[in-house]
């Protein structure tokens, strides 16, 4: 996916900031931490094009694995637990990493994701063709999974600019 990601960021830091009302964490830090969780894992894009000169698809590196993100959140669940209620430190770490762990399952709609690496190196896709890299243009936007990516957006802008 390319286009869904930092509004599906919005989208769960959004709902998500209600839950810790408690730990009253600024709401501008957890936005930002949010999107950036959203879009953290294609920053090895830069590290793909520049250094591995294009050798191995970016959804093969550490930055894609769904188990690095799943160990991040159960990490700051730990934080969560052990920190006291006016360190909003946790929440902010919380918000990154399920972002991180949305955009797993996110590109799993568009391309090949490794679910299990690094103990299984099986590619695990929605859809049979790898529309990151196989057929990039008109096919990305005339699939369906693109209406996802439309839907994404179009919740953020309703969330975003809802009167309430
Ligand atoms: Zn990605």
């Amino acid at each position: 996916m390319v286009f869904g990601h930092l509004p599906a960021g919005y989208i769960a830091s959004k709902l998500l900031v209600k839950k810790f009302e408690h730990r009253t964490p600024f709401y501008k830090a957890f936005m930002f931490w949010g999107m950036l969780g959203s879009i953290a894992p294609d920053l090895d894009l830069f590290y793909y094009y520049t250094i591995d000169n294009h050798q191995n698809p970016h959804h093969s590196y550490l930055s894609h694995f769904p188990l690095f993100w799943l160990t991040l959140l159960f990490l700051s669940f730990f934080w969560l637990w052990l920190s006291n209620n006016h360190n909003q430190n946790p929440t902010y770490a919380f918000i990154f990493a399920i972002n991180g762990l949305i955009h797993m399952s996110l590109d799993t709609f568009t391309g090949e994701i490794f679910w299990l690496a690094p103990f299984l190196s099986t590619p695990f896709s929605f859809i049979s063709t790898d529309l990151e890299y196989n057929s990039w243009g008109l096919n990305y936007f005339t699939h369906w999974a693109f209406l996802l990516e439309l839907f994404i957006i179009w919740w953020a802008g309703f969330l975003r600019f809802r009167k309430s």
